[in-house]
């Protein structure tokens, strides 16, 4: 770890942006590992575009970065410091779109880059229609802001063929939590007419019908990942999830885990709900 000239210190940073599944950066888990682990410079709790480039700007400037918000930082003195995470969530016209030139740069010179297809990381929305109105019981996903933010159609047909031609890339997986059902039925006609022969996987409901399967392979969208957590009616409807186990017409995993208690879900928030008695395992005691 360095310093710069105002004294605030310059190096590697931790950072959560939202869309993603939640790292171990958000909420009060972020500020302990912050105060925890004095090697670690900067911890963002929530959505990251804004405050890391703010973050860039104060230590270009070396100014204090106490007013950018979810950051967690230290003075000069050593004290780690959390600053107030965003009330809004980040509007979908803000999420910008990812250059990934030195990724491509380095999977093609890499001595292993000829037995990896690449695959293309897109977002087309943020948080979750469902969970939005009926937040899943188990789900830990978007830590702070679960509300649903979709790009514009016309916008991200764009980026997506844009990108996938400036890549030389068919494979796209999009990091969306879920698919709007909105957005095969409006890009249709604009992938149809590029005949590019995308391959796309996207998560989605479990429960949609098949006519709007047959949807999904029109626009390229080959591979689905269907939340299928469980085939009993009974406990899908403790979980909140809006099926019943007769509506997985899809063939269940082949790897499941009994339960995770998720921060951020409402079994973790809840414990009214079953889990009343949490605690950390034996391996993290004695840790902030
Ligand atoms: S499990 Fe899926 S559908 Fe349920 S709240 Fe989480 S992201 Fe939404």
């Amino acid at each position: 770890m360095q310093g710069d000239a105002a004294g605030w210190p310059v190096g590697d940073a931790l950072n959560h942006c939202g869309g993603a599944e939640v790292g171990d950066c958000d909420g009060p888990q972020g500020a302990a590992l912050h105060r925890g682990f004095p090697f670690v410079d900067y911890v963002n709790r929530g959505e990251g575009e804004v405050s890391f480039t703010r973050l860039l700007a104060c230590l270009r400037d070396a100014s204090s970065p106490a007013g950018i918000p979810g950051l967690c930082w230290r003075d000069a003195g050593g004290t780690s410091h959390a600053n107030a995470v965003s009330a809004a969530p980040l509007p979908a016209s803000a999420l910008v779109t990812p250059d990934c030139t030195d990724c491509f740069e380095q999977h093609a010179a890499s001595r292993t880059g000829s037995m990896a297809e690449p695959h293309l990381l897109v977002e087309s929305s943020r948080g979750c229609w469902w969970g939005q109105k009926h937040h899943c019981t188990f789900c830990g996903l978007n830590g702070s802001f679960m509300e649903s933010r979709d790009k514009s159609q016309d916008r991200f047909v764009d980026e997506l063929l844009v990108m996938t031609e400036r890549y030389r890339v068919l494979n796209v997986a999009v990091a969306d939590n879920i698919l709007d059902m909105a957005y095969p039925r409006s890009a249709v006609p604009r992938l149809a007419e590029a005949e590019c022969d995308l391959r796309i996987s996207y998560e989605i409901k479990s429960n949609m019908r098949r006519e709007q399967l047959v949807s999904l392979v029109a626009v390229g969208i080959h591979y689905v990942q269907p939340g299928i957590e469980s085939l009993s009616g009974r406990v899908l409807k403790l979980m909140d999830k809006g099926v019943t186990g007769c509506q997985h017409h899809l063939a269940p995993p082949d790897g499941v885990t009994r339960i995770a208690i998720e921060r951020f879900s409402p079994y973790f928030n809840r414990p009214e709900l079953a889990f009343g008695d949490l605690r950390p395992g034996a391996q993290l005691r004695g840790h902030p």
